[in-house]
């Protein structure tokens, strides 16, 4: 007899795939904080780490309006060099006294392996970026040090490459992968890239791997951020990483697609 299987033969990934595990993988932060269970959890903070009082000041007031989670980069991979490049380490050192003082979780980038020490020191979860999407000697390290990661779609990544990129880290032993859409690059330039819900949607039904979206990232603009972040919950993702900043205007970074603390507010009600 003839069996037909559908869409199964080509596939590359095995462990991340729900063929390999069929339940959903829930990511444990902490007791209160589980990606890939009923609620959908909000990561929400400035782009990049300006100073210890504007990181306190934009996590109590995030927690407050309900976010889960605060984000922060320390080390920037920006497109030009003369951009912030962040405030490196001692940022990271900020972070974790924040978090601990506003009773936060806390997410930041790494972009080197030579950073691995600080940040399996300071952080509660290590993001690996799009542009780092492709880094498999950074993806495979920052695997063993046994922390939740949060890996970003790279910006031209099929859903296949995204899918092994995760590959990467379950190989070395770590199932606490939490995939991120960030938008991808499209010939559509009026916005900054093209949140990709299809693949948002797809990727629930290919892994087990929880996966949320950057609406920020996504749009490039504030005024965006909450029609996206409506239709990326409302396509099954499993949470949201928000740009929140005190002042977007003065921001170092990404000020046009952060969201101000009243903007922020009135999304959290909304959602
Ligand atoms: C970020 O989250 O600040 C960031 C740089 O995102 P991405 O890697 O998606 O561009
Ligand atoms: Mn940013």
């Amino acid at each position: 007899m003839l069996i037909i299987m559908q869409n199964t033969a080509s596939k590359k990934y095995k462990l991340v795939s729900r063929q390999c595990h069929p339940e959903d993988t829930l990511v444990k932060i902490n007791k209160n904080v589980i990606f890939g269970g009923k609620k959908a959890i909000i990561i929400a903070g400035p782009c990049a780490i300006e100073s210890k009082k504007q990181l306190l000041d934009i996590a109590k007031m995030v927690k407050k309006m309900g976010a889960d989670m605060l984000r922060g980069g320390a080390y920037k991979p920006r497109t030009s060099p003369y951009s912030f490049q962040g405030m490196g380490e001692k940022a990271l050192k900020m972070m974790q006294e924040v978090g601990r003082e506003a009773g936060i979780p806390i997410v930041s980038e790494i972009i080197s392996i030579a950073d691995m020490d600080s940040f399996q020191k300071y952080v509660d979860m290590i993001q690996i970026g799009s542009r780092n999407m492709h880094n498999f000697d950074l993806l495979q390290r920052v695997a063993t040090l046994g922390k939740p990661i949060l890996l970003k779609r790279g910006m031209a990544a099929t859903m296949e490459e995204f899918l092994l990129a995760a590959e990467y880290i379950l190989n070395r032993g770590n199932p606490n992968v939490v995939l991120c859409e960030r938008g991808i690059r499209t010939f559509e330039t009026s916005s900054r890239n093209t949140l990709d819900l299809n693949t948002l949607a797809l990727i629930q039904k290919e892994s087990h791997l929880p996966i949320i979206a950057d609406p920020s990232h996504s749009a490039g603009r504030y005024d965006l951020v909450l029609p996206l972040s409506r239709a990326a919950l409302a396509a099954g993702a499993s949470g949201l990483i928000i740009e929140v900043h005190n002042n977007p205007k003065e921001a170092l970074s990404d000020g046009e697609q952060s969201l101000n603390f009243n903007t922020f507010k009135s999304l959290m009600q909304t959602l």
